[in-house]
């Protein structure tokens, strides 16, 4: 383990990781844990000549501030260091000045949450366990299931029976014992806890194993480091558990702390109507996060009981940010716009990133002055049901040139 420790978000009790701890004794499921490293040291492996020297072209290349061990054995998927556009169209249409589109969606099992998969089965193989559990919308899932393929690990994985057929088949084709469970995201996780509880698997329960939103936090870094540390002033993300957004927080944290950027961007998080309890706390100035029901056609961020909404107030509140919520039309809308404008194809949780920063940009919320980022957390393949919901269908043309002309020619008056 690098030299880190684990601090309570909620009552602020440190705890040695080597404990074995996972959330807070005292405060429960809801004491999600930060990690915290040795700034000093990780500052002189760290800098910016080291890292403009290095070759390592993937989330490694922050290992300074990553919870592994040196000479650990690593999967051999390449993760991170995942492309970003500047998009002038979108920031002209929105009167901005940069729009910065992170595409998250090319990591190898197309979602964000392939950075938290691979630190957890490095983690795993590192204390020789041989199974490796979570509960997920989906892309959690696939994403571990991946990963234990690639280093041989078992995976059993649990998912709400309503998850996306692509996520699922995902999860087939890499082998793992997946359990479609019969109740919403919030019934899976909890037989999922009591399994892994019960036989004591690796657990990749990103809300639960602090060091996975270690992993996470590498998008972050990357956003800061491929802007030459310029960091744009606010970055959107997508809200289901909170994980992404703690992350997200977390990233640029840490690069404050070691001196790489001077400031830490304002994080917005982003919600749909139908499942969004942390911005309804948010927005209320609340303490604490009321569940509920939720409803979107954003599968991965159909979350009710957010279970990393310590994190993640912590997150929108540290960095002076804030939230949005935006509807299921609006999700669909942005879904069809942001591939026209950039050609990136987003799911429909990814999506929603961006049509937060539609929705802040139309009701004057925005500077002409600001840079933004949109973290695209998933591929848009992932779900193309939904993606056929936010475009008209193809025309059908008999194989010939007369029909052709003529269905071109109605188009044209
Ligand atoms: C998991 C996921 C999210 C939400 O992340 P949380 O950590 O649950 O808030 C957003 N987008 C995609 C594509 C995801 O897979
Ligand atoms: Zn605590």
């Amino acid at each position: 383990m690098a030299d880190c420790l684990l601090r309570c978000a909620l009552c602020g009790r440190e705890f040695n990781p080597e404990s074995r701890v996972k959330t807070c004794p005292d405060c429960g499921i809801d004491g999600t844990m930060h990690v915290l490293y040795d700034y000093d040291e990780a500052k002189k492996r760290m800098g910016r000549k080291e890292l403009a020297a290095s070759f390592d072209f993937s989330l490694w290349r922050y290992s300074a501030l990553l919870p592994v061990k040196e000479g650990a054995r690593r999967p051999s998927l390449h993760v991170g260091w995942t492309p970003i556009y500047s998009v002038s169209g979108i920031a002209r249409e929105y009167g901005v000045r940069e729009v910065l589109v992170k595409d998250d969606g090319r990591n190898p099992t197309a979602s964000l949450k392939d950075r938290a998969s691979c630190i957890a089965v490095t983690l795993a193989l590192q204390e020789g366990q041989e199974t490796v559990a979570c509960a997920s919308t989906g892309n959690a899932a696939s994403s571990l299931a991946g990963f234990a393929a690639n280093v041989g690990l078992r995976s059993v994985i649990f998912v709400p029976e309503a998850a996306p057929a692509a996520k699922v088949t995902q999860l087939l084709v890499f082998g793992a014992n997946v359990f479609l469970v019969g109740g919403d995201y919030a019934a899976t996780v909890r037989l999922a806890i009591k399994a892994i509880e019960r036989w004591g698997w690796y657990d990749r329960n990103c809300a639960i194993n602090p060091f996975l939103v270690e992993g996470k936090k590498t998008c972050a870094m990357e956003i800061a480091e491929q802007c030459g540390w310029d960091v744009p002033d606010k970055v959107f993300v997508s809200v289901g558990d909170g994980c992404i957004i703690s992350s997200t927080y977390k990233g640029f944290y840490d690069l404050h702390r070691v001196g790489l950027i001077d400031r830490v961007p304002q994080v917005i998080g982003v919600q749909a109507e139908g499942a969004s309890p942390i911005h309804r706390a948010v927005q209320s100035g609340a303490r604490t996060v009321v569940f509920g029901p939720s409803r979107t056609v954003a599968d991965s961020i159909d979350v009710g009981a957010p279970h990393n909404w310590a994190k993640a107030l912590n997150a929108v509140r540290s960095s002076h940010g804030d939230t949005v919520a935006v509807s299921d039309g609006e999700i669909l809308a942005a879904l069809a716009e942001l591939p026209r404008r950039s050609g990136v194809f987003a799911e429909p949780a990814a999506a929603a990133a961006y049509a937060g920063f539609v929705k802040m940009a139309r009701e004057g919320r925005l500077q002409a002055s600001d840079r933004i980022a949109v973290i695209v957390s998933g591929n848009g393949l992932k779900d193309v049901v939904a993606a056929q919901e936010a475009v008209s269908p193809a025309r059908k043309i008999a194989p010939d040139m007369a029909a052709l002309e003529n269905a071109l020619g109605l188009e044209k008056a």
